[in-house]
Formats: C-alpha cells, sequence, structure tokens
C-alpha cells in the first residue's frame, strides 16, 4: 500500500469538487488496514474514509489522510430453504451487489437498485429509497476501529439506522471504518411496490412482476429518467434530507399554505424538502457555477469548475429562505467537509 502526497480528488467525488488531499492510500486488503492503521500518516492526521464518493461535499483542500476503500468480494455464508446471508466486502458497487442479489433471485434489496456508491457507505446513511431501506436486510456491519485498529461487529440494532442515520453518521462519526456488510435476503418472494413512482410505473407500463429483478429495472428505468447522471452533471444526489414535523405543526403551517404536501411516517408526518425548496423559487436557478437542477429542487449541482464553498453557500442561501418563509430547518444529507 502506497501513500501518496497531495492528491487530487476532483474524480472521487461526484460532485466533481476540485480539491487536493494530503495524503492518500488505497485499500485493497485486511494486510492494507493493518499497514495503513500503522502509518504515521494514519495516526497523526485527521482521516476520511471515501467509497463513491457520492454523499460528500468537499468544501476546501483536505489537511489529512484520504482511504479509498478497494476492498472486493461478495459471498453465500449462510443459506436455508427460506434465505440467504450474503457478506460483501464494503469497497464492492452497491449496485453490484443489487445484481448479484436479483440475478440471484434474491428479494430485499431490487428497490434500492442505482443508488450510488458503495457496499461500506450504504449503512452510513441507511441508504434508502422506492419504499425501502438497507436497515429491512442488514443483518451486520463489520468495522475496525480507528483508534485501535480493533474489530468489531455492529448488529443491525446497535447500528441505529434512522431515516438517512445510523450510529456510524452521528455519535461514533469518523470512529470506524466499516470493511463488510452482511445482508439476510429472501429466497421466497418478498415485493414491495406500494411505494407511489414505482406502483405507477408498473402499472402504466403493464409490467407483471415475477421476480426480484423486474423490479430492480423497473427502479432502474425509473431513476434512469428522472435524476441528473454525476458524469455529466456534478452533484451527490438529495442535498437535504425530508423534514418531519408534529401533526399540530402542520396544522398550525396549513392555516397559511393549505397546499403544503405531506405523508406520515411512524407518527411524525414528512414534508417533502423539495416542495419547500421550490416555493421558495430555487428550482431551477443558477447562481454562477452552482444551481439547483430544473427538474429536481432538491439536487444541487455543479455547472462546470464550481467550489464546494460556492455549493455550500447555496444550500445555506436555501436553509435560510426555507426558514424564513416556513420556520422549518432544511438539514443536510450530504456529507460536509
Ligand atoms: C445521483 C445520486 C442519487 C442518489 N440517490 C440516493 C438514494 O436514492 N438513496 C440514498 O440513500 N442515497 C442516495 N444517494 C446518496 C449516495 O449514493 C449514498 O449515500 C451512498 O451510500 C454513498 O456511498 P459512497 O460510497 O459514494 O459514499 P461516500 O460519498 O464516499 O461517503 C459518504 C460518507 O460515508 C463515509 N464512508 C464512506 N465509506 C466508509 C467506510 N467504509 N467506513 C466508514 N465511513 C465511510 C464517508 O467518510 C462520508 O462521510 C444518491 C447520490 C447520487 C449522486
Amino acid at each position: 500500500m502506497e501513500i501518496k502526497k497531495n492528491y487530487n480528488l476532483s474524480k472521487l467525488n461526484t460532485f466533481g469538487i476540485d480539491v487536493n488531499t494530503d495524503f492518500f492510500a488505497e485499500i485493497k486488503s485486511e494486510n492494507d488496514i493493518e499497514e495503513l492503521f500503522s502509518s504515521p500518516e494514519f495516526k497523526h492526521y485527521e482521516k476520511i474514509f471515501l467509497g463513491g464518493g457520492s454523499n460528500i461535499l468537499f468544501t476546501k483542500d483536505f489537511h489529512g489522510i484520504v482511504i479509498l476503500n478497494k476492498l472486493k468480494g461478495i459471498e453465500i455464508t449462510e443459506e436455508s430453504n427460506e434465505s440467504v446471508s450474503v457478506r460483501a466486502m464494503g469497497g464492492e458497487i452497491w449496485n453490484d451487489l443489487v445484481l448479484f442479489a436479483v440475478n440471484h433471485g434474491y428479494w430485499g434489496i431490487e428497490n434500492l437498485s442505482l443508488v450510488p456508491g458503495t457496499v461500506g457507505a450504504a449503512p452510513m446513511q441507511n441508504i434508502g429509497a422506492y419504499g425501502s431501506e438497507i436497515k429491512e436486510t442488514l443483518l451486520n456491519v463489520e468495522t475496525f476501529e480507528v483508534a485501535t485498529g480493533k474489530k468489531k461487529i455492529f448488529n443491525n440494532e446497535e447500528c441505529e439506522l434512522g431515516y438517512r442515520d445510523s450510529i456510524f453518521k452521528n455519535k461514533v462519526k469518523g470512529k470506524y471504518f466499516i470493511s463488510a456488510i452482511t445482508l439476510k435476503l429472501s429466497k421466497k418472494e418478498n415485493k414491495n411496490v406500494t411505494y407511489r413512482a414505482l406502483k405507477e410505473y408498473l402499472e402504466n407500463n403493464k409490467i407483471e412482476i415475477h421476480n426480484s429483478k423486474d423490479i430492480s429495472e423497473a427502479v432502474a428505468s425509473i431513476r434512469n429518467s428522472k435524476l441528473p447522471d454525476p458524469k455529466i452533471l456534478g452533484n451527490a444526489g438529495s442535498f437535504f434530507k425530508n423534514v418531519f414535523i408534529k401533526k399540530d405543526e402542520l396544522q398550525k403551517l396549513l392555516l397559511e399554505y393549505p397546499d403544503i404536501p405531506s405523508f406520515e411516517e411512524k407518527g411524525l408526518m414528512k414534508i417533502p424538502a423539495g416542495w419547500l425548496i421550490e416555493q421558495c423559487g430555487w428550482k431551477g436557478r443558477k447562481l454562477g457555477n452552482v444551481g439547483v437542477h430544473e427538474k429536481q429542487a432538491l439536487v444541487l449541482v455543479n455547472y462546470g469548475n464550481a467550489t464546494g464553498s460556492e455549493v455550500f453557500n447555496l444550500a445555506n442561501q436555501i436553509i435560510k429562505s426555507v426558514r424564513n418563509k416556513f420556520g422549518l430547518e432544511l438539514i443536510p444529507e450530504v456529507n460536509l467537509i
């Protein structure tokens, strides 16, 4: 394992932000992890573990070590008539794991097709899409503790998975490197097609579901038509989380904004952050090199040569205007560095 100096990260983050890190290492094996953990650069400097860079905004150069996770491998570790346990190394591309599952006819992660990034980052924010979250299939997360290099396995409950949240994004942020995860997938049909956009797509295209691959292909097709491709337009998907408020708070808001959309989830009311941003007039707006996507108000984009601080400033302006108009607080989903 080589530790490189002054390494450019523009191709390693989907926003395409042109920043450098003082040190950079790629890990491909457990030996690399040991070597890395005992290196002076790792011991003495700030560190960031990086997967696909699809949920991160570098606001400036990083004066520490960036570690790119390239640990590969997918294996079945347990199998019964009903289910399989699939262990995947953290550097695998998440969608490759989805394809592995659906090509074997396993159910459980097909709704999460085409979520960008790596397996290792997936538990970080409990990735979710089209009515499903990794929480539903995650058995455990294998980690190395940054301070000691010791292995620790977190079971599902210990991961404290919530809406775009986990213990790794919160309480123990930066304290563990996720090396592998194990999912429990079903061999028996277990379809989840209640999410409105998915249900409508299946109905409109008269698609019958015979296997998990049918769902995976439908989700992929919807995603491809809706979301900007970061290879063409730098972005990190939804920049903000949706907003959850209590029912009585919603009632008050409804007096002033009767058409505010809301969905009940776990006793709270979810308000789509994209709607709030659109109501503040941001959708499709361009400010210099950055802007808000014309079709998806939740997605901030780099129109080319944007700096991380330009994106950050835009995000702050949006937060402020939503606060001023609705009294609601937008929280970034993207990890800010
Ligand atoms: C077009 C687009 C669409 C998206 N759609 C969705 C969606 O539908 N649902 C959804 O949930 N997300 C979505 N995202 C966000 C993103 O894909 C997920 O958050 C994904 O899990 C990030 O993976 P990554 O490997 O790119 O993580 P990175 O961006 O590399 O890292 C994200 C965070 O995790 C940390 N991290 C990464 N790997 C490790 C590790 N091995 N150990 C410890 N910490 C680590 C990083 O330090 C950083 O804080 C989308 C992004 C884009 C660009």
